[in-house]
């Protein structure tokens, strides 16, 4: 903790700390460039979401917007207070937040390590509009994976799994990737295929950021300026996942026959643009 600023939150109870000094720049954030980098994913996704209501995209494309915001939010409460339990109500006996009282909630609230079970069920949302549109008995898969993430949530407020968790949601991910491959080659279109092309990038130059900020950070902190690699990992998935989404919509549509154009917004930030048939 920098020297003269006391925390608000409390002493750190995270078991992950990142490269960033807590404390530096005020009492109530702990850790100032990782939480404020999560502002552009809000935004992308905030973009995204407004993209598809007007439109009229299908449901699953608002939800995974909103979910993609409500993850960004809960790494900007994680970061900004760097306690393991955030509680799940914001006031506790009516009067003070429970935030503060971080022990007390221990006891009384549901005890929840921040957004793992929503980064599960957003990866189940993944599962569903990659692998939906040819599975052949349609209502068993929604069914199946709405169960599968009941359950889990159950039993992760019950388990800690640890590094079971981390492998489950690995193997989440691997299973997207062969789907996601099969819409990358059978689209003709080339700026959708610059969207896929700029996701594996922006994942593999967010990867090299983190790896960076967790290997290098004792060399790291001695630079007269620390490159903050943890808060650009945030901005890079950011990207990643808006570009994941806008390419996703990109194929559902091609699917529905809504004549799918990759635009760009002021010029740089590319967005679909569809026209359904005047029957829809
Ligand atoms: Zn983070």
């Amino acid at each position: 903790m920098a020297d003269g600023i006391s925390s608000f939150w409390g002493p750190v109870t995270s078991t992950i700390e990142c490269c960033e000094k807590n404390y530096a720049y005020s009492s109530y954030i702990a850790e100032f460039y990782n939480t404020l980098s999560n502002i552009p994913t809000i935004l992308l996704a905030l973009i995204g979401l407004i993209n598809a209501l007007r439109q009229r995209f299908e449901k699953r494309f608002s939800v995974l917007h909103i979910s993609n915001m409500i993850l960004a939010m809960g790494s900007m409460l994680y970061h900004a207070t760097l306690q393991r339990v955030i509680c799940t109500v914001l006031s506790f006996n009516g009067t003070e937040p429970c935030i503060r009282h971080a022990s007390l909630c221990r006891v009384v609230i549901l005890q929840q390590q921040s957004d793992e079970t929503p980064m599960v069920w957003e990866m189940l949302l993944y599962m569903y509009i990659l692998y939906s549109p040819d599975w052949h008995y349609r209502s068993t898969m929604p069914t199946f994976l709405f169960l599968y993430g009941a359950v889990f949530a159950v039993v992760h407020s019950v388990v800690h799994f640890g590094i079971g968790f981390k492998l489950h949601y690995v193997i989440l991910c691997l299973l997207c990737i062969p789907r996601m491959y099969k819409y990358y080659i059978h689209t003709q279109d080339a700026a959708a295929k610059l969207l896929a092309k700029m996701y594996v990038a922006s994942i593999f130059l967010g990867s090299l950021c983190w790896l960076g900020d967790r290997l290098f950070c004792e060399e790291v902190s001695g630079w007269p300026v620390n490159p903050q690699g943890h808060a650009l990992w945030h901005v890079f998935m950011g990207f990643n996942s808006y570009f994941a989404n806008t390419f996703l919509m990109f194929c559902r549509a091609q699917q529905r026959g809504w004549a799918p154009r990759v635009v760009y917004l002021m010029g740089i930030l590319p967005y679909v643009k569809i026209e359904k048939p005047k029957s829809q």
